[in-house]
């Protein structure tokens, strides 16, 4: 797919037009990024952003002042950071709840529930939903279920199949693959949905760049490999951590297999004391320190320092933490 580094596009004449007018509203090089990411996720419609938080942030616009979204209690420190300090400043609530547990999120919606969103596994607890189970919970109640399938990809696991509404990605991890290029999507699952989405990501501007669609294109070409290798290398991994005396914690395997086709490239572990993962973290030598994932290269964080930071201390559910050093 050739890069249409244009803006602005010839029109045949003073009463028609062609498909592409102006880029912020399409483009044939995110036309095309966008299809592919709606096939892989069996979406009505996919839309590509200039990041996932975008991606996220254009999601939240479903709901309008009054309405309500509940969120997983752990979640990604960004995702945090725009419920609370944004989309609460437009007049929406915003209730965190342990959705892995099902009663939970009965017990927290109303009639005023738009929204129920969820990463599975969580990020950074792995924390599993049963994404089946909640959908008709949510659904009879009326609401949305919204899931970010940032950790484990359509590769893995496809939400829309499981009953979810709209997944939602931070393509800066796995689909670029490279982490040279930050991007997201949307994925709708009726037209309704998608038209509405459009709509935001048009009137908002928050369409990725042409360039950028074309990094990701690259990047998707050569996903599947990349996750199958990281899998299997953190397959390794794990059973060598599952020896070690100081990890103290294992994910409900038995519950992600019957929804996903593998457990994804991410893995998480706890020994139960902030200092011990401190040296563990700044001693590895192949792992380098970084807020990210989903690159070529095998990288380690501590998040309640670094991806989770924005979370503050007494809100983080259940990281293991110190006072964050810097909030980004
Ligand atoms: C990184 C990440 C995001 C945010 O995406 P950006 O591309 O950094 O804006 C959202 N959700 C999850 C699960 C992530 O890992």
């Amino acid at each position: 797919m050739p890069i249409y580094q244009s803006s602005t596009f010839v029109q045949p004449s003073a009463t028609e037009f062609q498909e592409y007018d102006y880029t912020r509203s399409g483009n044939p090089t995110r036309s095309a990024l966008e299809k592919l990411v709606a096939g892989m996720e069996g979406a009505h419609a996919a839309f590509a952003f200039t990041s996932g938080m975008a991606a996220l942030s254009c999601m939240t616009r479903l709901v309008k002042a009054g309405d309500e979204i509940i969120c997983n209690a752990d979640i990604y420190g960004g995702m945090y950071r725009l419920l609370t300090k944004v989309a609460t400043r437009q007049g929406i609530t915003v209730k965190f709840v342990q959705i892995w547990n099902l009663e939970e999120v009965k017990k927290a919606m109303t009639s005023k529930t738009k929204i129920v969103h969820i990463e599975s596994p969580s990020n950074p607890l792995m924390m599993v939903t049963d994404i089946r189970a909640l959908s008709k919970i949510v659904h009879e109640r009326g609401a949305l279920l919204t899931v970010d399938n940032t950790i484990l990809t359509p590769l893995l696991m496809k939400p829309l199949e499981l009953g979810a509404d709209v997944v939602v990605h931070s393509a800066t991890k796995f689909f670029g693959g490279h982490a040279d290029v930050m991007s997201g999507f949307v994925c709708c699952k009726t037209e309704e949905l998608s038209k509405q989405i459009y709509f935001h990501q048009n009137a908002e501007g928050t369409g990725l760049a042409p360039f950028d669609c074309w990094l990701v294109l690259r990047g998707i070409k050569t996903m599947a490999v990349r996750i199958e290798r990281g899998m299997s290398n953190t397959v390794e991994v794990a059973k060598f951590l599952a020896a070690q005396p100081i990890v103290k914690k294992a994910v409900r395997y038995d519950l992600q297999m019957s929804q996903s086709k593998g457990a994804g490239v991410l893995l998480s572990f706890e020994t139960g004391n902030v200092e011990l993962s401190q040296r563990i973290v700044s001693a590895l030598k192949i792992f380098k320190i970084t807020v990210s994932f989903g690159g070529c290269s095998s990288v380690v964080e501590m998040p309640s320092v670094l991806s989770h930071a924005s979370i503050p201390k007494d809100e983080q559910a259940g990281i293991p933490c110190k006072p964050p050093s810097r909030s980004r």
